[in-house]
């Protein structure tokens, strides 16, 4: 059994995955206005463009709210917890839920700088963006 649950693709996902297994962080950036923006959408947000590209992100953030899960939310997470579960504010704006790893979570607050980092799933061909503390 993998050690994490493996998030299902999709065709508007699969860049993300795709940059994620690669090393690089992306996220949608709006062509018209230059908005950027996440979780993945078919237009933007602020204007309303269908021109978005997937575009290279600084992978840095501050820790926007989070807890720690002392109880495994699902048995595959038995041997992680406790785990920071955590809204991740990106430099760009957009919020993204991720955990921050690489650290005593009893150790994090609200608006500690984190950066991204990847962390592949044992038997499968997924890496995951997670953040740790910058
Ligand atoms: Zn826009």
């Amino acid at each position: 059994m993998s050690t994490r649950l493996i998030p299902p693709g999709n065709d508007m996902t699969s860049p993300y995955w795709d940059a994620a297994r690669a090393g690089q962080f992306v996220i949608q950036r709006c062509d018209d206005c230059g908005h950027w923006l996440f979780p993945p959408s078919a237009h933007c947000p602020a204007c309303g463009s269908k021109s978005l590209t997937w575009t290279e992100a600084s992978g840095d953030g501050v820790i926007y709210t989070f807890t720690i899960a002392h109880r495994p939310p699902h048995p595959v997470f038995r041997d992680q917890c406790p785990m920071a579960i955590a809204v991740i504010e990106l430099a760009e704006g957009p919020r993204m839920m991720s955990n921050v790893v690489g650290c005593d979570p009893t150790t994090l607050a609200i608006d500690t700088p984190v950066r991204v980092s990847f962390e592949p799933i044992e038997d499968s061909d997924v890496v995951l963006p997670v953040f740790t503390p910058a």
